[in-house]
């Protein structure tokens, strides 16, 4: 045992992360980008390959109590697929490996694969490979994925500049707000095993959670488009940790705007029954897998009118920090709580 010890918990995640980046040395120039984006950049020929990888652990990422198990297939592409679309790349190739304890049969395994091809089909990637062992605890499965862009095509989180447009897809919030009825539900349900749980009028939120889409869409529409955003990550651990990020590798600041921020009715009001603050949830709720990404000004008037896309504010310097105007007119400084893993 090392003499001095220190708790995971007090780096966090990114702390961690960074850490163990202090001793990685890039040895080959095709690596363009190492640790530090949604996905590595590695130069091939004319164009480049984007590589990212995520893992998920039952009871951790999921619970197989309320995920079924096509879902939890679905998912584990799908998440990936997010990571390769906020390099503004197209994916192309997936690996799958799992390990499995003896809790699961064929069908079972078949249930997970029926998941994971439905999201192949749909993102339009071929699976090519991956492992699969045995695990002592629950199901485990690491995706990696592969996505092609041109060199001058790809959205780093480091290009943003000051006075380019924030921009959001979609609506926040939802995921976690799914996770927090799911939870109820269950333990509802472990109270009392009789009563039939009605999800029917949470079906977005729920959907959201289990079943969460990557937005292809719009990287296929940026391209129609040609617009190349100038910054760009997805949105898996919460909006204003994901700011904090690009903040920090473009080396600006930021300013959003409350009434701008995206939230969909039924997660508004499912929030309000939970007795959770809306803003809070789309500010820091985690999952939700959509687009964080700045455009030059000179992109806005193609965009303006997209009923997709939502412009919550612009960068700044980085010396001005990072904002937050309320509807009552306030700045408040924005924190990262972000979704904690430790
Ligand atoms: P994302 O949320 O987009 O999947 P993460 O926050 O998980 O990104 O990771 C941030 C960066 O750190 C990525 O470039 C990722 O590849 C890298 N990374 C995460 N964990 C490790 C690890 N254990 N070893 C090396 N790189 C890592
Ligand atoms: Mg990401």
């Amino acid at each position: 045992m090392p003499e001095n010890r220190t708790e995971i918990s007090e780096l966090g995640e990114f702390g961690l992360i960074e850490r163990l980046n202090q001793d990685v040395i890039l040895r080959n120039p095709s690596t363009l980008k190492g640790i530090g984006d949604d996905a590595a950049v590695i130069e091939a020929g004319d164009h480049v390959k984007v590589v990212t990888t995520d893992l998920l652990i039952e009871g951790v990422h999921f619970d197989l109590s309320y995920a079924p198990l096509t879902h939890v297939g679905f998912k584990a592409v799908a998440v990936n697929v997010s990571d390769i679309a906020a390099m503004n790349a197209i994916p192309t190739q997936i690996t799958v490996s799992i390990a499995l304890s003896n809790r699961f049969s064929v069908e079972a395994v078949e249930d997970l694969y029926a998941g994971i091809n439905a999201a192949c089909e749909h993102y339009g990637v071929d699976l090519v490979g991956g492992d699969t062992t045995a695990s002592r605890g629950g199901l485990v499965i690491s995706v990696t994925a592969i996505g092609e862009a041109q060199k001058d095509q790809v959205s780093y989180r480091s290009g943003a500049k000051v006075n380019d447009i924030l921009c959001v897809t979609g609506d926040l919030g939802s995921a976690l707000i799914g996770l927090q009825i799911l939870e109820r539900e269950k333990q509802v349900y472990l109270a009392n095993p009789d009563m039939k749980p009605d999800l029917e009028k949470y079906d977005v939120v729920t959907g959201r959670q289990l079943k969460p889409d990557a937005r292809m869409d719009i990287i296929h529409e940026l391209r129609e488009m040609d617009i190349v955003p100038t910054s760009m990550m997805d949105v898996s651990d919460g909006l204003a940790s994901e700011i904090f990020h690009i903040c920090k590798a473009s080396n600006v600041g930021a300013l959003i705007y409350e009434d701008k921020l995206p939230i969909d009715k039924q997660t508004f009001d499912t929030a309000v029954e939970l007795n959770l603050d809306p803003i809070t949830c789309v500010l820091n709720g985690g999952e939700d897998y959509e687009l964080l990404f700045t455009i030059d000004q000179k992109d806005f008037a193609k965009l303006e009118k997209h009923p997709d896309i939502h412009f919550i504010g612009h960068m700044t310097k980085a010396e001005e920090g990072k904002f937050l105007v309320t509807k009552s007119g306030t700045a408040v400084q924005l924190k990262a709580q972000g979704w904690k893993h430790f």
